[in-house]
């Protein structure tokens, strides 16, 4: 806790609960994937207490194992049952107030943004459309080929906003996010306004933590 800040040239922003409302119901979508992967007869124990991507990931190789061959038909049908929920959630989702302003206020002081997210591509753009025009990069979920908290994620999008994880502050509201950006040594911010709470983000070793995104603007000099 409490390094200190460096000059930030580039800041990445988590998606959902750091940007936009969080309203995907996670407790669904698992009970979903658990569901149809117990439909292909293969036990589910191991499951139990992932992440809903890393589950559809172990749940395709325990699928392979058993029942070669459907393994990527089971993938479709849980991608296709995560992204209907997503798309919903999106759908009656919405930006916090004021992250369009405080993005063009980065903008103009010559911070660039990037946002990084596990949702799809689909559900992002349903929230925020024109979420190209205030960033610079906007890595989804299909734009890597590792998700955070794999560091690939974020290092992906520290090269295309061609910072160095020095010059870069990583913003999310869940504790993955700052682990991960721990990981590369950039700074760390964690919000108050998504899935976790001071203590939590206290926990995972945030360097800063502030109520809400729109507070960088105050932090960036
Ligand atoms: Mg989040």
């Amino acid at each position: 806790m409490n390094r200190e800040k460096p000059r930030l040239n580039a800041i990445v922003f988590d998606f959902d609960g750091t940007l936009a409302k969080l309203n995907i119901d996670f407790a669904l979508m698992k009970q979903g994937i658990l569901e149809l992967t117990a439909g292909y007869g293969v036990p589910t124990g191991a499951l139990q207490g992932l992440f809903v991507l890393e589950m559809i990931a172990a749940g395709k190789i325990l699928v392979s194992q058993s029942y070669p061959g459907n393994e990527e038909e089971y993938l479709r049908r849980a991608n296709e049952q995560i992204r209907e929920i997503e798309i919903d959630a999106a759908k009656r989702g919405g930006l916090f107030e004021g992250t369009r302003e405080f993005l063009r206020e980065l903008q103009d002081r010559g911070v660039r943004a990037g946002v990084i997210s596990r949702n799809c591509r689909q559900a992002v753009a349903e929230v925020f459309p024109d979420i190209e025009d205030y960033t610079e990069a906007v890595l989804t979920r299909e734009m890597t080929r590792r998700v955070k908290p794999h560091p690939e994620h974020l290092w992906a999008t520290l090269r295309k906003l061609d910072t160095a994880p020095e010059g870069a502050a990583m913003v999310g509201d869940h504790p993955m996010d700052i682990r991960m950006g721990k990981e590369l040594c950039v700074y760390t911010v964690g919000v108050l306004s998504g899935h976790s709470g001071r203590r939590e983000l206290e926990e995972a070793g945030a360097d800063r933590i502030i109520n809400r995104a729109a507070d960088m603007a105050g932090l960036v000099l």
